[in-house]
């Protein structure tokens, strides 16, 4: 079993970004990601530390808007329509989850798609399913470089992605089926999740249940992508897949933490890079 290291790939893109940061800068073009958050939730304050920590090392310029829980809709539209219009800012974030009282479609359909460097608006989901150019979310993306990073061609592969959201199981579907694997996809209400698990070569979870995949449930040799992110009872942080035992099976395995966690903040600063590459 070999461990896909998310954590050594992550660190080998962000120098290479932080390169592409300075080449950028040496043509008189500074790097811009403005991120907002919403309310107190201490996890999400602690993703956009982390985004902003990334983009301080890198030498992207950032701005974080923090926003009180009681905000209006209209208030955030406006700060996304200033972003819009702001020169210095190539890529827009909006950290999810939003409050209940704000309408999430809205808010993320008002960002400038050449701007979507989280690939959440409706164009650029829209491009990924045609398979077209254009900014893919940054987790999914990230299992991409790591399967690319270890070889793993999905072409052919017998895949199962277990959790359906827009940001993770739809986003992932579709890259691996442009990337010609056979795709099943399974949610909540998937009668039987362990007869298309135990089919897949290339197993992507990413659903937020310890322990979900056991060893039992999971092809000898598969490929395995742990996304999910959870406190267990010990406060560790752990994936969705008994690792433990599934690693004792498996070809290669993501760990958590170390997998896919760290990937995700490498692509947001890469494809702030494109999108700051691409302004007009
Ligand atoms: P979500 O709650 O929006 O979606 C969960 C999905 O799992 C849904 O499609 C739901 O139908 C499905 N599901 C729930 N219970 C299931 C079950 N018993 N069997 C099969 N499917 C089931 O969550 P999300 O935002 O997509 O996040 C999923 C997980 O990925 C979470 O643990 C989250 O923390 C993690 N995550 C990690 C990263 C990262 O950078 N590694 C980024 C985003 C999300």
């Amino acid at each position: 079993m070999q461990i896909l290291d998310g954590k050594a790939l992550s660190q080998k893109i962000t120098a290479h970004v932080a390169g592409e940061v300075k080449a950028l800068k040496a043509e008189g073009i500074t790097p811009g990601l403005a991120v907002m958050v919403v309310g107190d939730d201490p996890a999400s304050h602690a993703y956009v530390g982390m985004k902003a920590k990334m983009c301080k090392n890198t030498g992207i310029y950032s701005i974080v808007h923090e926003m009180p829980d009681d905000i209006s809709q209209e208030k955030i539209l406006e700060t996304i329509a200033m972003m819009n219009k702001n020169p210095n800012i190539n890529g827009i974030l909006v950290q999810l989850p939003l409050p209940s009282h704000i309408d999430e479609e809205a808010v993320l359909g008002a960002i400038d798609p050449t701007k979507d460097v989280d690939g959440f608006h409706p164009c650029n989901a829209g491009k990924l399913v045609l398979g077209m150019e254009g900014f893919a979310p940054c987790t999914p993306l990230g299992v991409m470089e790591l399967l690319n990073e270890y070889n793993i061609d999905p072409k052919g592969l017998d895949a199962c992605v277990v959790g359906a959201s827009n940001i993770v199981g739809k986003p992932m579907m579709n890259l691996i089926l442009n990337k010609f694997a056979t795709v099943d996809i399974c949610h909540i209400h998937t009668k039987d999740l362990k007869a298309h698990t135990s089919r897949a070569d290339l197993l992507i979870v990413g659903v937020g249940k310890i322990n979900l995949i056991t060893e039992d449930m999971v092809k000898e040799g598969a490929i395995i992508i742990d996304i999910g992110i959870n406190r267990n009872e010990e406060g560790k942080l752990v994936g969705d897949v008994d690792y433990a035992n599934v690693s004792e099976k498996c070809s290669f395995i993501t760990p958590v933490p170390g997998g896919v966690g760290p990937m995700t903040i490498a692509m947001l600063m890469q494809n702030t890079i494109t999108a700051a590459k691409q302004r007009d």
